[in-house]
């Protein structure tokens, strides 16, 4: 119970900074999302949230999660196809993406900032003010299966 009254400080003090409210639902969002590392969708949260809070919404889920990326304490992967998938890890690192079930993992690896900034260099008139690095390819069981379908 320890680490669940260190989140709800941390939840308090970044909702009330941002002139939120701390609620039951936004904490049991921020809870599910400190302790996983899959990048849940927001559909996935929805369900891994209300076995602890059954009378929650979907809406209720959404809106949470957009209050929490609001307030730092979370980051929205938005794709192409319009889906999003939300990250409890705040501090920057890289993703992979598996481009079959559409996994995504955390990479330990960093670029440097030196390779950052050769970058920005040749962004000419451009205005760099961040970046998003993912690569893209099979997790281990996606690739599995599709050995198994080529050798098939
Ligand atoms: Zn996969
Ligand atoms: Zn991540």
């Amino acid at each position: 119970m320890s680490s669940h009254s260190t989140t709800d400080l941390r939840l308090r003090e970044a909702l009330e900074a941002s002139g939120q409210r701390f609620t039951e639902q936004r904490a049991a969002v921020f809870h599910y999302l400190a302790t996983t590392d899959v990048h849940p969708t927001a559909d996935e949260v929805f369900l891994a949230v209300r076995q602890e809070l059954p009378v929650i919404s979907l809406a209720t889920v959404y809106k949470s999660l957009e209050t929490l990326v609001g307030c730092g304490l979370a980051v929205k992967l938005s794709y192409a196809d319009h889906s999003a998938r939300y990250d409890g890890r705040t501090d920057p690192h890289h993703h992979a993406r598996c481009v079959v079930c559409e996994r995504v993992l955390d990479l330990p690896g960093e670029i440097s900032s030196g390779e950052i900034e050769a970058l920005r260099g040749t962004a000419g008139a451009f205005t760099v003010t961040g970046y998003r690095l993912e690569l893209s390819g099979y997790c281990p069981e996606c690739l599995l299966s599709q050995e198994a379908a080529v050798s098939a």
